[in-house]
């Protein structure tokens, strides 16, 4: 598979823009180059190819360099997979709802046709039908939100669509081991998603990542706004990496807390089911999820309604003991 058969022809000619740190990257000396503030803290541009933090996020995920992106969030990314790929008012891309609502804004920013293959009733892939569909990029959310749920048929999508496979792994962190991660080696067309947000605990950063072969984050890196990560939030991404004790120590008190309130939400004779999670939320059905949402937001509690999505259904993130506590006791005295 040829990679560049699939860019669109003003990005596979695209000149990309030459910034002062481009053209001197060096250490020490004199910066006169940027027209740059010489006073303050973060008076200098952040490095447009985010050096170091690349340098990390390697090391953690085992991926070399040359096969990482990073942007002001994986909606950076995302966006940036439609300007690199999606030809606007032509191409089309396959989404596969319930699933996160941003694959197919992004689509509509970049007037791009989104062609709908829902979930199966047990929220897995809709194999047949996507493997008959020719578009030029396919969403694939994994642990799927809202519904919480690995999808199981990746690797049959990876070998029989023809177009760019995104796996977008937010959650991945709550189930390392079933990251698609390694399958960059073997797909030229996969691009897996990943984010600062969730388990690293850094939403109010904005960092995302995205993992595929050199030839397609080449093309990424070319299209991005140059410094699309700023200094601070480079840094604030750099600390999360570095305590790797404190990751694991919430980590794991977030999937106990996911354990425990699934347990005490299952005892509620309102709740219908608990969906299994392998990320930080749950999808819950509820007898009537409207009035319990409303009766929920009064005292001062928000959760997600998916009722519009899936009937009756709520998505609670996992919060602190405290929080998960004092949601167990408010559902515990709503009579419906
Ligand atoms: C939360 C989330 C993200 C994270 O997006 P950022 O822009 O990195 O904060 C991406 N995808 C899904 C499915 C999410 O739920």
């Amino acid at each position: 598979m040829d990679i560049k058969e699939l860019v669109r022809k003003n990005i596979r000619s695209l000149k990309p823009y030459s910034s002062a740190r481009d053209e001197f990257s060096g250490e020490a000396g004199i910066f006169l180059d940027a027209n740059e503030n010489p006073y303050g803290e973060i008076n200098r541009y952040p490095d447009p190819h985010q050096r170091r933090l690349k340098k990390a996020v390697s090391e953690i995920k085992r991926v070399k360099e040359d096969r990482i992106f990073i942007g002001n969030g994986s909606d950076e990314a995302i966006d940036l997979l439609f300007r690199v790929f999606v030809e606007p008012g032509a191409d089309k891309v396959i989404v596969c709802p319930p699933t996160y609502g941003m694959y197919e804004v992004a689509a509509d920013i970049n007037n791009v046709e989104v062609v709908k293959v829902p979930l199966t009733d047990d929220f897995q892939l809709d194999i047949d039908t996507i493997s008959v569909i020719g578009a030029k990029m396919i969403f694939l959310c994994s642990p799927n939100n809202p519904t919480g749920n690995i999808l199981d048929n990746i690797n049959t999508v990876l070998n029989r669509f023809g177009g760019i496979v995104v796996i977008d792994e937010a959650y991945i962190d709550f189930c390392p081991d079933k990251s698609s991660l390694s399958l960059i080696d073997k797909h030229p067309n996969l691009v897996v998603l990943q984010t600062f947000s969730k388990a690293w605990a850094l939403a109010g950063a904005r960092v995302g990542m995205a993992f595929a072969r050199e030839e397609i984050i080449e093309f990424m890196d070319k299209s991005k706004p140059p410094y699309n990560v700023s200094a601070p939030n480079q840094q604030a991404a750099l600390r999360a990496v570095a305590q790797k004790e404190e990751f694991e120590n919430r980590r794991k008190i977030i999937l106990r807390q996911r354990n425990y309130l699934s347990e005490e939400l299952n005892k509620i004779d309102f709740v219908k089911k608990v969906y299994p999670s392998d990320a930080n939320f749950l999808l819950v059905e509820l007898a009537d999820a409207d009035t319990i949402y409303r009766h929920l937001v009064s005292q001062r509690i928000i959760i997600r309604n998916r009722n519009s999505q899936i009937r009756n259904c709520v998505r609670i993130t996992v919060g602190t003991p405290e929080e998960n506590q004092t949601l167990l006791n408010k559902l515990k005295n709503v009579s419906l």
